[in-house]
């Protein structure tokens, strides 16, 4: 029996949501595509958290800073001295290791502290016990060289996170959009981390995309915002049809943080990895005013904000919800993947996939289905898929049994199939099946914009 991860990776690769990139050079573990129905997806993942976090609140904006910053930027940071992970090499087959990965899963498997640090470790790659080098420091930087010549001067980095842009832009910020503490940024895009040990299928990749708000508040009300951005980003997962079941938090311990965090809870998800069931699916931090008070020493700019009613200058304290949304998208699939029985043709019942994702994430919202491939009803059904275009993604399917067609559906979480049948012609409706109950309903053409505007919530 496969597990659910196991069947998600499977079903991703064979309907085009994800596959390697560069797969036919043999592809490689650190980066993934998304075809035809995860680009869908993650567009649609992207378009909620934007709605709900940036367009749906007045205290937010929106921006799209560069991926490459200036040099100066990371040194400010802190990124350039102390984004690193802790890198051990077998002595015996000379793979290398994450140190923390490796004791984490030994944790969690054998459920104590590991004494004796890597002493009782086994290499994940040969077997052998015990046999590692020191733990030595390993940049997670990803370095680029701009212009003709390669040479430290030209040396740059890819940003391993979208926050520094939000930082280097405060004020600029500011003073355009007339935003008063507490307001908030949010920012998607790419970041690039050069990760020891890639892999989990996309839950580790080197380049991947966040969706990341930064939250500037006066520095008293840092704590009480710090529980509710907690609480909020819970929310986007739930609401969007994660079973709670599904989340846990976690307290990031005293010595175990970024260097620029005050307080860290990690939101777990059960991916069911081997080893250890739960990974983090993203983090909410306290970064205090670290980042800024780093910019105004190093770049000699003051970015205090100004309050006008207090007649004061203070820097913000920043809380940062940052969503991983690759991450998420890995955690949708998973959660909406069931396996159930459906009716067949014969009275008896089959097996089949559904994915049960919220229909506002669901890549295809509606498929039209001739009952028959017809000359009388594949251009009625052609004609109607083209008009419902125009407001959705909409598939039109005419290549074999109905029922097979419907299985197909299900498996990507389309939440709607439309069959046009010899009736249709006489009666202008068609027959609308529903996923999950599978309910058919007999609904007029002249309704069915209305009928699918409603249940698809846009
Ligand atoms: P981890 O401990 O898993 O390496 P992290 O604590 O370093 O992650 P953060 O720096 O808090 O991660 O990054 C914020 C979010 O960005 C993560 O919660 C995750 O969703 C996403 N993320 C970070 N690194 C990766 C990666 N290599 N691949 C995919 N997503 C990532």
């Amino acid at each position: 029996q496969p597990s659910r991860l196991d069947s998600v990776i499977a079903l991703a690769k064979r309907r085009g949501f994800v596959f390697q990139s560069g797969e036919i050079y043999g592809g490689s573990r650190s980066a993934w595509d998304y075809g035809p129905l995860g680009v869908e997806l993650k567009e649609n993942i992207k378009r909620q958290w934007w709605q709900r976090f940036v367009r749906g609140r007045g205290d937010m904006v929106g921006l799209d800073s560069a991926v490459i910053l200036p040099r100066k930027v990371w040194e400010a940071s802190g990124h350039v001295a102390t984004f690193t992970d802790p890198l051990v090499e077998c002595l015996h087959c000379h793979h290398r290791f994450r140190a923390d990965h490796l004791t984490e899963a030994f944790v969690a498997k054998k459920g104590r502290d590991p004494e004796g640090g890597m002493a009782e470790i086994a290499c994940p790659n040969c077997g052998t016990r015990g046999e590692w080098t020191e733990p030595r420091e390993f940049s997670g930087m990803l370095k680029t060289y701009l212009g003709p010549v390669e040479s430290e001067e030209g040396l740059n980095f890819l940003r391993p996170e979208t926050a520094q842009g939000i930082f280097v832009d405060f004020a600029q910020v500011v003073t355009t959009s007339r935003m008063k503490p507490p307001f908030g940024i949010g920012q998607v895009g790419k970041a690039f981390r050069n990760e020891i040990t890639p892999g989990n299928f996309i839950f580790r990749t080197r380049e991947f995309e966040q969706m990341e708000i930064e939250y500037f508040v006066p520095p008293a009300e840092a704590g009480e915002h710090y529980e509710q951005w907690i609480a909020d980003s819970v929310a986007f997962y739930t609401d969007l049809g994660i079973d709670p079941e599904n989340l846990r938090r976690f307290d990031v311990p005293d010595g175990e943080r970024a260097h620029y965090s005050d307080a860290t809870a990690d939101i777990e998800y059960r991916f069911g990895f081997t080893g250890s069931e739960w990974g983090e699916l993203m983090g909410v931090a306290n970064r205090t005013d670290f980042d800024l008070n780093n910019h105004i020493e190093s770049s000699g700019q003051d970015l205090r904000f100004f309050d006008q009613a207090a007649n004061e200058k203070y820097v913000p304290y920043v809380i940062e919800p940052s969503f991983g949304l690759t991450r998420a998208l890995m955690a949708f699939l998973l959660d909406s993947y069931h396996e159930d029985e459906a009716p067949n043709a014969k009275g008896g019942v089959d097996k089949r996939t559904v994915l049960r994702l919220d229909p506002r994430l669901a890549p295809v919202k509606a498929a039209v289905l001739p009952l028959s491939r017809n000359e009388q009803l594949s251009p009625v059904a052609r004609g109607l898929a083209d008009d419902l275009r125009k407001n959705w993604n909409v598939d039109f399917d005419d290549a074999g049994a109905i029922g097979r067609r419907y299985r197909r559906h299900d498996e990507i979480g389309t939440p709607f199939c439309i069959t046009v049948d010899f009736d249709t012609l006489e009666d202008k409706a068609v027959t609308v099946r529903e996923r999950d109950t599978m309910a058919q309903e007999r609904v007029a053409l002249d309704q069915l914009q209305g009928y699918l505007a409603q249940r698809l919530l846009g």
